[in-house]
C-alpha cells in the first residue's frame, strides 16, 4: 500500500534517512546512537509532538529508579523477576537481552556525562531490590541525550505529530506522515523509528482497551498526555503483532486531592485501605511497596467513585523514615475518633467501625518489623493482610483519600531482540523499529523500575540496528 494523499505535501526539506517519533529516552538514546555509529551524512530526524521546552514525554517527569544494584549491576533475580511478574508472558530472550545491554548503556550514558547513585532509601519503606538513580533526575538524561544529539547534527522538528506510516508497493516502511502547524506533510525516510510512549493520554483508546470507566484515569504526569497511542496505531494498522497486556496499565496509588506530578502514598501498606462503604477490598500488605503498588493502584481505580482511603492511626509516624513513603503536598485528614474520621471524609461511618473492629479482632501476635515481610498477619477476615497487620485503636487517626493514576499502559507492538518490528506473521516489517513504552511488555504486574532501563537500552538497540542496516544499504533487519 502506498499512501499518497492529495490532501498531504511532499516536503523534500523533511527527507531523512532515519526519522524518529517521540522525544523520551527511547527515541534520544535511538537518535544519538544512530548519529554516532552511522557516522557523518546520515541524516536524523526527531519528531516530537511537544514543545522544545517540554520535550522528554513521560521521562522528563519520571523519577526513574532503576532496577539495579549499583550502576553496572543488575538487583538480584532480575530476569526472573520480569518472567515471573508476567506470568511466563513476556519474551524471555527480549528480557535477557535486556539484562545483558544494560552494563553498556550504563557505561555510554557515563561517557555522556550521565552520573548515577545507588538510593540507600526510596519511597517504598520495605522493599524487595535495590534502586539506582540518574543524579538529577530523568530528565537530566533527557537534556544529556538531546545535547549530544543536537551537536551530532540530528534535526528536530518539535510541534509536530506524527500520523501515519508511509508504505511502499513492496510492503516496506518508506517514512511517515505527521501533522504540522495544522498540516499534513509526509517525511520520507528509509527507516522509521517509533518511540512516542503509550496510549495514557488517550481516554478513547484506553476506554476502548482497559474498558468503560477508564477514560476517567489521569496520566500521573504531564507527559502522559502526549503519549496518545498513534505510534502504536500506526504499526498495527500495516500489520504489526500486538504485544503485552491490552487490558492492564502500570499505576500509581496517589493522593486524590493532590495535582502535582506523581503525588504517590506507599505507606498503604501500614495502614488499611478502605472504600465509600468503609469495606476493605484488597490485601495491603500481600507484598512489599515496590512489588505491588499497581496491583493495589488498580483495585482502587475499581471501587465505586474510582475512589478509597488509607486509613492510619497514631503508630504510622514511629515508622522509619514513613516520610519517604509520602510525595503529596497535601497532609492527611485527622480525626480524634474513626467516626469523625469517617464524617470529614464523607465516607460510611458505621461500615468503616465495623472494618477496623474485625481487622483489629483478627490478627496474630507476631512482633511487627517495619523494615520486612514480617508475617504480622490477620487469621479469617477476606481479603487477609498478609504483613504488617497492626490495630488501627491509636488517635489521632489519619487518612489519605486515594486514586489511581496512570502511569503507561502494557499494550503495544512486537519486537525481536535487536528492536525491529515483527509483523503479525512472524516476520519484521522492512524498515521499522520501535523502543521504550510503545512496545508490548507487561502482563500482570508491573516490576518496578524497568520502564526506563528498557526505553534506553531498547532505544540504543533500535539506534544501533539502524546504523547497522544503513551501512549495509539495507533496510531489511532480521533477529
Ligand atoms: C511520574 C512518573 C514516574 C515514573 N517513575 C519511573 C521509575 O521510577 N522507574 C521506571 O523505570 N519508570 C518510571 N516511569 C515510567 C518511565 O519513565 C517511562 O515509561 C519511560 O520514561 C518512557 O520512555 P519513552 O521514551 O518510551 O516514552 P516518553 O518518555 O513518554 O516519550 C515519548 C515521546 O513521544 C512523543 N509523542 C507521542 N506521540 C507522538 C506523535 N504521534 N508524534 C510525535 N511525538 C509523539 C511524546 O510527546 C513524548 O515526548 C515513570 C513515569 C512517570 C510519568
Amino acid at each position: 500500500v502506498t499512501h499518497k494523499p492529495s490532501d498531504a505535501v511532499p516536503d523534500t526539506a523533511l527527507d531523512a534517512d532515519v526519522a524518529v517519533i517521540g522525544c523520551g529516552v527511547a527515541g534520544l538514546g535511538a537518535a544519538v546512537s544512530i548519529a554516532e555509529e552511522a557516522g557523518d551524512g546520515v541524516r536524523v530526524c526527531v519528531l516530537e509532538r511537544s514543545s522544545k521546552e517540554e520535550r522528554g514525554g513521560n521521562s522528563r517527569w519520571s523519577g526513574a529508579h532503576l532496577r539495579l544494584a549499583d550502576e553496572y549491576t543488575l538487583a538480584p533475580d532480575f530476569v526472573e523477576d520480569m518472567v515471573r511478574f508476567s506470568r511466563g508472558l513476556s519474551d524471555r530472550a527480549y528480557i535477557e537481552r535486556l539484562a545483558e545491554r544494560v552494563p553498556e548503556t550504563m557505561d555510554w550514558l557515563g561517557s555522556l556525562g550521565a552520573r548515577f547513585r545507588r538510593l540507600p532509601r526510596t519511597t517504598f519503606l520495605t522493599k524487595a531490590r535495590p534502586r539506582v538513580v540518574p543524579v538529577g533526575g530523568c530528565v537530566s538524561l533527557v537534556d544529556i541525550l538531546a545535547r549530544r544529539a543536537e551537536e551530532l547534527g540530528v534535526r528536530f522538528e518539535y510541534e509536530t505529530a506524527a500520523v501515519k506510516l508511509l508504505v511502499d508497493d513492496a510492503g516496506r516502511v518508506s517514512g511517515v506522515r505527521v501533522r504540522q502547524g495544522g498540516q499534513l506533510r509526509d517525511l520520507r525516510a528509509r527507516i522509521v523509528v517509533i518511540a512516542s510512549g503509550g496510549f495514557e493520554g488517550n481516554p478513547e483508546m484506553i476506554t476502548q482497551y482497559l474498558g468503560p470507566g477508564a477514560g476517567m484515569l489521569e496520566p500521573v504526569s504531564p507527559g502522559g498526555r502526549n503519549n496518545k497511542g498513534e505510534g502504536i496505531r500506526m504499526a498495527l494498522e500495516i500489520g504489526a503483532r500486538p504485544s503485552g497486556e491490552w487490558g492492564s496499565f502500570h499505576a500509581s496509588p496517589t493522593d486524590q486531592r493532590s495535582s502535582q506530578p506523581e503525588p504517590s502514598i506507599m505507606v498503604f501498606p501500614h495502614g488499611i485501605l478502605v472504600n465509600r462503604l468503609g469495606e476493605r477490598f484488597v490485601d495491603e500488605g500481600a507484598d512489599t511497596a515496590d512489588e505491588q503498588n499497581d496491583i493495589v493502584a488498580r483495585a482502587i481505580w475499581r471501587q465505586p467513585d474510582q475512589i478509597a482511603y488509607a486509613i492510619f492511626d497514631h503508630k504510622l509516624l514511629s515508622v522509619p523514615y514513613y516520610q519517604d513513603g509520602i510525595w503529596s503536598d497535601r497532609r492527611p485528614v485527622e480525626a480524634e475518633s474513626l467516626t469523625a474520621l469517617a464524617e470529614a471524609l464523607g465516607i460510611d461511618s458505621e461500615g468503616l467501625c465495623s472494618t477496623v473492629a474485625a481487622f483489629n479482632a483478627d490478627i496474630t501476635s507476631t512482633p511487627f518489623d517495619g523494615t520486612r515481610l514480617d508475617g504480622k498477619k490477620t487469621r479469617s477476615i477476606r481479603p487477609p493482610k498478609s504483613n504488617w497487620a497492626q490495630a488501627i485503636d491509636e488517635p489521632p487517626f489519619l487518612a489519605y483519600p486515594m486514586m489511581c493514576r496512570i502511569v503507561f499502559t502494557y499494550g503495544g507492538i512486537a519486537t525481536t531482540a535487536d528492536a525491529a518490528v515483527l509483523s503479525n506473521d512472524g516476520d519484521v516489517i522492512d524498515g521499522l523499529l520501535a523502543a521504550g513504552e510503545c512496545t508490548g511488555l507487561y502482563y500482570h504486574k508491573y516490576p518496578g523500575a524497568t520502564s526506563v532501563l528498557r526505553s534506553l537500552v531498547y532505544g540504543r538497540i533500535a539506534g544501533q540496528t539502524a546504523a547497522r542496516a544503513l551501512a549495509g544499504g539495507a533496510v531489511a533487519m532480521q533477529s
